[in-house]
């Protein structure tokens, strides 16, 4: 078989058909060809129900594709894997251990002892602006908080692929802001690639090496736009709103058509 070692993720005419052969068979995404160099960060934009959350779940390998083929690292994607963690919009932390704790889990199962996971947490948590919460529960911290602490424990092992579901979409205007600075710089300290699922133009054009915008059900790629704005990014700047009204345009037909496939499935 050939492997292809350039890239830390590859699609290829990927296709997703949900419930096949069944009465409610949904055709979720079409002919994607997309690849992820490593270290990029990638953001996929589109309206709600074109598929990019199905596109995050199979190249997690939570799913698998109706056709066409998904690689991580050279390899097929077949299953679940550490090389490729998943966060999704709302944390799971788990109630009853610390935030250090919870951040330093996957280390402690994967044999490594107590004082580096405390260590690898202190250090993450630092960068993500939690160095005084190391010691509390998730209940005793913001919404904010919890996300940042996920993100850390999912840096803890160091994976390749980080794959990021609208993971600030719950919050307020201003944390979001401020969430989306703390993962600019982790992201560039941790190497690894980002693929990241929003529905917000601002987000994506703050964020993304490249926004790929895809097309209304069934999801299919529109348009793949480099960003080649200096970060931290201005949007003040003309550059930043020339980009994002080429976003809005390219997504407006889109978002009509989200729309009315949402009002056919209701009525
Ligand atoms: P997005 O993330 O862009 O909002 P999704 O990937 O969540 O879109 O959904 C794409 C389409 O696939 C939608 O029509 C949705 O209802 C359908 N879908 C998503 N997950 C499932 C599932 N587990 N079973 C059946 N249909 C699903």
């Amino acid at each position: 078989m050939t492997r292809h070692n350039s890239g830390a993720v590859r699609c290829r005419s990927v296709r997703k058909v949900w419930a096949e052969g069944t009465g409610k068979e949904t055709v979720a995404l079409e002919g994607i060809d997309l690849d992820v160099a490593p270290g990029e960060f990638v953001v996929m934009l589109g309206p709600s129900g074109c598929g990019k959350s199905t596109m995050l779940s199979l190249i997690a390998g939570l799913e698998q594709a109706t056709g066409g083929s998904i690689e991580a690292d050279g390899e097929p994607v077949v299953e679940p894997g550490p090389d490729r963690c998943m966060i999704f919009q709302q944390s799971s932390l788990y109630p009853w251990l610390s935030v250090a704790e919870n951040v330093g889990f996957g280390l402690k199962l994967r044999g490594r002892p107590r004082a580096e996971r405390r260590r690898v947490a202190q250090e993450l948590l630092r960068t993500m602006g939690l160095g005084d919460v190391l010691d509390k529960h998730p209940d005793e911290l913001s919404g904010g908080m919890r996300q940042r602490a996920a993100i850390a424990r999912a840096l803890a092992m160091e994976p390749k692929v980080l794959l990021m579901d609208e993971p600030f979409a719950a919050l307020d205007v201003q944390t979001r802001a401020k969430l989306q600075d703390f993962i600019g710089q982790v992201w560039r300290d941790s190497g690894a690639s980002v693929l990241f699922v929003t529905h917000s133009i601002d987000e994506a054009v703050s964020l993304a090496d490249r926004i790929v915008v895809f097309t209304a059900r069934p999801g299919r790629i529109k348009a793949v736009i480099p960003v080649e704005l200096d970060r931290p990014r201005d949007p003040r700047s003309p550059e930043y709103h020339q980009l994002h009204d080429r976003l809005i345009d390219l997504l407006a037909d889109e978002v009509d058509r989200a729309f009315a496939q949402q009002e056919q499935a209701a009525s």
